[in-house]
């Protein structure tokens, strides 16, 4: 394992974009079996990846991370608010504030409580 860390020393290696282009690879790899010209897109996003991993232009490749988590921002809190969903669904439920439609997580199974938002200090009743 030592080649290994001394070649990867000094190189970018794997970000969040880098996981969204392998994602996106592997979901084109299967497209590619029903339609054969979608593999060229495969070769070339592949190699793109690896380019990246292996970058020695760390900045750059920040650069590129920093402008995908900026345009996905909007559907990662999205998939992540899911994600707590499910993950808390026996004892929270979500909503979303009345007056600034902000949303709240609030203990589940509690009767009819009040709630104070924490962004807009508003007060409203709700059953849970
Ligand atoms: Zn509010």
């Amino acid at each position: 394992m030592n080649w290994l860390r001394n070649f990867m020393y000094g190189r970018y290696g794997v970000d969040q974009f880098g996981n969204f282009l392998f994602v996106t690879y592997i979901i084109l790899l299967v497209l590619s079996l029903f339609f054969p010209f979608v593999s060229v897109l495969c070769y070339a996003l592949i190699i793109y990846s690896i380019f990246r991993m292996f970058s020695k232009q760390i900045y750059k490749r920040q650069a590129e991370n920093e402008w995908f988590l900026s345009r996905t921002s909007g559907i990662r809190k999205f998939l992540n608010r899911q994600k707590n969903k499910w993950k808390y669904r026996k004892t929270h439920k979500y909503l979303k504030c009345p007056h600034c439609h902000q949303y709240l997580r609030v203990p589940k199974g509690k009767g009819e409580i009040t709630i104070t938002c924490p962004s807009c200090h508003q007060q409203f009743d709700k059953r849970t």
